[in-house]
């Protein structure tokens, strides 16, 4: 069996995977796609000690780290369930079974889509889901916030900072972030919320001009020209694969401790799957790291 196992290769999985490899013990690694949301990301401008490179760039190097270490990777391969006996099983999606003493759990997040024409076709062309990261690109232009919760009014505050304009649109007759972040929105000057409104079409030519939508009330449908949308309505752990043992949070991320370890014992976990209040790079590999040596010390405890 190994030591350790981890599920998942993004930038907590690599992370987690070195950490645990420079202990000597054995360790393994699954992942559906080596790289994880970085495969899909252009200009990374916030991971400290390198001011700009690109998605794919930063997979290449973290799969090179990966590779000075004696790791078994397992790339292309899906954990389809997990059971905690002796040891902890993880069975793949092609039959197989691994065994480890502990697991760090690593699968990640998705962006939840609003699914309307133009969201794929302009991914990366003025569709955006990150503020943190992609805020900045859009400076001095015209944005729209989908989404009227926590995360989208948060967002738009953060964005009015920086672009020229923002238009936050909430399906509900009401926005549902909480009352102070509702008030520091009304506040700023360069804001505009709608209500009711339901996203019809994203539309452009090469990037993106405008956002449509229906007025529910009305049903008038209306169009803003804008150069960019934000998508906010949710982020979705993949975590749909594991049982009713994990403590989760009401939306899904497994719920850790200061250790990264889970509710189920030797099982840990890192990175956007877990309840951590910030998803970025950084954050995710510091806390790969933390589950790492959590698990380490799982392991000389037991
Ligand atoms: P992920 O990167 O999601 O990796 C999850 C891994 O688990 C993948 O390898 C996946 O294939 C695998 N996996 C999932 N389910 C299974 C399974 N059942 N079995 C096996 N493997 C599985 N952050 C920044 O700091 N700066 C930025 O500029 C930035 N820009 C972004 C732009 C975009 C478009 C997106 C989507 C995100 C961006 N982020 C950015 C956020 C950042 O990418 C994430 O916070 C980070 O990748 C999280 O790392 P992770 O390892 O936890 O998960």
């Amino acid at each position: 069996p190994y030591d350790v196992l981890v599920v998942g290769g993004g930038p907590a999985g690599a992370s987690a995977a070195i950490y645990a490899a420079r202990k000597g013990i054995r360790t393994g690694l699954i992942a559906e796609r080596f790289g994880g949301q970085v495969m899909d990301t252009m200009g990374i401008e916030n991971f400290i000690s390198v001011p700009k490179t690109e998605g794919p760039k930063l997979v290449a190097s973290l799969e090179e780290h990966v590779k000075d270490y004696d790791i078994d990777v397992m790339n292309l391969q899906r954990a389809r369930s997990l059971e905690k006996k002796d040891l902890v099983e993880i069975e793949l999606e092609n039959g197989a079974i691994l065994k480890s003493k502990t697991v760090i759990l690593s699968t990640g997040a998705r962006w939840r889509n609003v699914g309307v024409p133009g969201e794929k076709e302009f991914k990366n062309k003025g569709v955006a889901y990150c503020p943190h990261c992609d805020g900045p690109l859009f400076e001095g232009k015209r944005v729209a916030v989908i989404g009227g919760g926590n995360s989208g009014v948060e967002a738009a505050i953060d964005l009015a900072g920086i672009v020229k304009h923002v238009t936050v649109l909430e399906f509900n007759a009401e926005l549902k972030a909480d009352a102070v972040l509702q008030k520091r929105l009304h506040s700023l000057p360069n804001v505009t919320v709608v209500t009711n409104a339901q996203t019809q079409e994203i539309t452009g030519t090469d990037t993106v001009n405008g956002i449509t939508y229906m007025d529910r009330e009305t049903e008038e449908v209306k169009h803003v020209e804008l150069e960019g949308v934000f998508v906010q309505i949710g982020l979705v752990p993949n975590t749909e694969w594991l049982g009713e043992e994990f403590e989760r949070t009401r939306i899904g991320e497994l719920v850790v401790d200061k250790q990264g370890a889970t509710s189920v014992p030797g099982v840990f976990a890192a990175g956007d799957c877990t309840d951590t209040m910030f998803k970025q790079i950084i954050i995710s590999m510091g806390s790969g790291a933390t589950a790492a040596l959590g698990a380490f010390d799982y392991l000389i405890r037991n």
